[in-house]
């Protein structure tokens, strides 16, 4: 997708901050970071988001999963940390390319406030 930002990051068109890449996926530190951790997993192959994944993104999606904690640990995020999957308008994703928020590192607030 030749407009979409984080295939251009993954193009190498625009800089990331990168802490993982293999042939299927690229993780790389959010530019805006809300914690002391805070990093964004993609799979290289462009899906809008969570909503357009089918049984084809199963075996992708299961390894986004299972490189995730490990990566978390890497960064130091031995005690926990949050996976937050922004879907849609609705859901607060502004990049339209699939990404997991991994973020950690400090005291995060509850996920949801209640007031
Ligand atoms: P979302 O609201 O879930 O779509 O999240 C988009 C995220 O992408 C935000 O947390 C932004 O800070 C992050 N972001 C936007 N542009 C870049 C960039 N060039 N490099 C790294 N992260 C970015
Ligand atoms: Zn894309």
């Amino acid at each position: 997708m030749s407009d979409c930002l984080f295939c251009k990051i993954i193009k190498g068109d625009i800089p990331c901050r990168k802490l993982y890449e293999d042939d299927e996926v690229l993780a790389f530190h959010d530019i805006n970071p809300v914690a002391p951790v805070h990093f964004m997993l993609i799979p290289k192959r462009h899906l809008k988001s969570l909503a357009e994944a089918d049984e084809s993104h199963q075996a992708l999606l299961g390894r986004l999963m299972v490189l995730l904690p490990k990566l978390a640990k890497e960064q130091g995020l031995d005690h926990g940390f949050r996976t937050v999957i922004n879907t849609g308008r609705g859901g607060g994703q502004e990049v339209f390319h699939l990404h997991i928020h991994v973020i950690g590192g400090g005291n995060l607030p509850p996920m949801v406030r209640r007031d």
